[in-house]
């Protein structure tokens, strides 16, 4: 199915965009997580949102939730791995299973950590974002996990399944039984290896020999997501309709720039929603 819009994310910007879009009865694919937005969800007190005032960020989020269901609007749990642009559409990837839209919008939060060193160039060279599509490659070999999402236990307990060893940091305190698990006391900061990443470095300096590195984060660096997307430092660079430099791609929320703030991200969700409308309009037209 070729959906109108792709929708990566679902803090404020992506559910701001959602809710336009549907109003306009657009076909649309939500990703993201089932909590909207884990950043909204930690806010104490919200005091500078119009309309509720000194809102917690739980309660915000319920009513994100309920204001979703009651517009019948459908988002899945997949997480987006990869973008690419096809010309005419966009081609997205998320656990496994390939999706495509005419129009995408980038609402994806700003990742929390920076990338490892040489992530970027090893990835799919033996580093993985996504253990359920790529396990079996690792199967009876020794894997390194990498883990800041508490959501993804899951993931971690089939790698645990699969591996003659699995090395493991979280940030979430993931503890095993399995003979075959060793916790990592630190991070992993670097990866190595000349055409396949085979080994790990933690932030104390120890080395450790791989076959495997699945690095499981909630939000993924826009410029691994999607080659080519020109920055402005660690943010996505937009013009007045949200629109980055692949055409009928726009991005919104705290993934385009300062301050990181729930209005903001909700305005500029609904700048792209309605530079979408427009754009969808015009390829109808031709
Ligand atoms: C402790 C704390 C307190 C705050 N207090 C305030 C406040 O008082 N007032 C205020 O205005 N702002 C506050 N903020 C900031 C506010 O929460 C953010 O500005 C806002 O949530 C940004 O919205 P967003 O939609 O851009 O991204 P986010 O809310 O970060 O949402 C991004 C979503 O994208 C999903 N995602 C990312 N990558 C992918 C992918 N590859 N595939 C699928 N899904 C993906 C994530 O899981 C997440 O659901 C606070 C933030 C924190 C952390």
């Amino acid at each position: 199915m070729l959906y109108d819009v792709a929708i990566v994310g679902t803090g404020p910007a992506g559910l701001s965009a959602a809710l336009t879009l549907k109003l306009h009865n657009k076909e649309i694919v939500w990703f993201g997580s089932a909590e909207l937005s884990d950043k909204v969800g930690k806010s104490e007190k919200i005091a500078n949102y119009p309309g509720v005032p000194m809102v917690s960020g739980e309660e915000l989020n319920a009513r994100f939730r309920a204001q979703v269901e009651e517009m019948g609007i459908e988002m899945t749990e997949k997480k987006v791995t990869n973008i690419a642009d096809l010309g005419d559409k966009f081609m997205l990837l998320a656990d496994n299973e390939m999706f495509e839209a005419k129009c995408v919008l980038l609402s994806t939060g700003m990742p929390a950590a920076k990338g490892m060193e040489n992530e970027d160039r090893l990835l799919g060279m033996g580093v993985s974002y996504c253990a359920t599509c790529d396990g079996f490659l690792y199967k009876d070999k020794v894997i390194a996990c990498y883990c800041t999402d508490n959501r993804m236990e899951h993931d971690i307990k089939y790698l645990e399944e699969i591996a003659s060893k699995l090395y493991i940091y979280t940030n979430f305190g993931y503890t095993s039984d399995s003979p075959n698990v060793e916790i990592l006391p630190k991070p992993v900061t670097k990866l190595d290896g000349g055409m396949k990443c085979d080994k790990i470095a933690l932030s104390d300096g120890t080395e450790i020999d791989v076959d495997g590195v699945f690095i499981l984060r909630p939000a993924i660096a826009p410029s691994t997501l999607f080659g080519g997307l020109e920055l402005d430092g660690a943010h996505i660079k937009v013009d007045g309709n949200q629109e980055t430099n692949y055409k009928g791609c726009y991005a919104a929320g705290d993934c385009t720039g300062r301050p990181y703030q729930i209005a903001k991200a909700v305005g500029e969700g609904n700048v792209a929603a309605h530079a979408m409308l427009e754009r969808l309009s015009e390829m109808d037209k031709n």
